[in-house]
């Protein structure tokens, strides 16, 4: 059974209609990529998935419950960890109140996410406002870690930092996947990345799924219709 499960979900932005029929699955411990150009309906389709922007069709399952009319807050509490595009933690508080304000009792406490992100401990003592992008970016994601959450959404964890921290955020990704096999559903753009850590693709294009299948099935001709400039 899978973990997440959207079935033809429908969303709008007011009178703007963004998604005509999302179909997505993530199962238990395992690795999704959410692709597809820019603007087809990758975060869209999070925001729904969180509870953030209501479906107006179609229906979300977690867990084999249903989901679909549920606030962000109880999705949340079922066990969505969330780290949002463009990062977002509490600037005034620092590396460690950030951590403990999110967390919730489980495998992942202070302890465990620095050894995840040694960086963490060592700004432990720093205010979230005065840490680089890199540092921002493994705040927002041992955030959503202490939540303990079954299911880590993951919206361009690597957009606009350097390569050697992006390498750093993938390391992490991969860890994951690896140690504790947590089910991860990724957005991101660099499609090599996605290959090594992402067991299988699903493909948006103008805010409908148009592919989805192992990430090593991927022909170079699906890469060129939905994912070419
Ligand atoms: P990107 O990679 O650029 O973030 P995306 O695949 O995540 O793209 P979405 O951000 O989900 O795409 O956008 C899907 C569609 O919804 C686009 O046409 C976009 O213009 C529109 N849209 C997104 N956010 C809003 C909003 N707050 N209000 C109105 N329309 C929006």
């Amino acid at each position: 059974m899978a973990l997440l499960q959207l079935s033809g979900i429908e969303a709008a932005y007011g009178a703007s209609q963004a998604l005509f029929g999302v179909d997505l699955e993530v199962a238990e411990g395992e690795v999704v990529a959410l692709m597809g150009r820019n603007g087809m309906g990758k975060t869209t389709t999070i925001r729904v998935a969180c509870g953030m922007l209501p479906a107006r069709a179609g229906r979300i399952a977690f867990d084999g419950q249903d989901i679909t009319k549920l606030p962000s807050h109880k999705v949340a509490r079922l066990g969505v960890g969330l780290v949002p595009e463009g990062r977002r933690c509490f600037a005034p508080l620092t590396v460690e109140e950030n951590l403990v304000a999110a967390a919730r009792p489980g495998h992942w406490d202070f302890e465990a996410v620095s050894k995840l992100f040694p960086r963490l401990a060592e700004r432990r003592d720093q205010r979230a406002a005065s840490l680089s992008g890199g540092e921002q970016q493994m705040l927002a994601i041992g955030r959503a870690l202490m939540t303990n959450p079954r299911l880590l959404i993951l919206d361009e964890a690597t957009e606009g930092l350097a390569p050697v921290v992006r390498q750093e955020i993938w390391a992490a990704i991969g860890k994951l996947k690896a140690e504790t096999g947590l089910a991860i559903l990724v957005v991101d753009k660099s499609l090599k990345e996605l290959a090594k850590v992402a067991d299988r693709a699903v493909i948006l294009e103008r805010g409908q799924t148009v592919w989805t299948g192992g990430i090593d099935t991927l022909e170079r001709e699906v890469t060129d219709r939905y994912l070419g400039v």
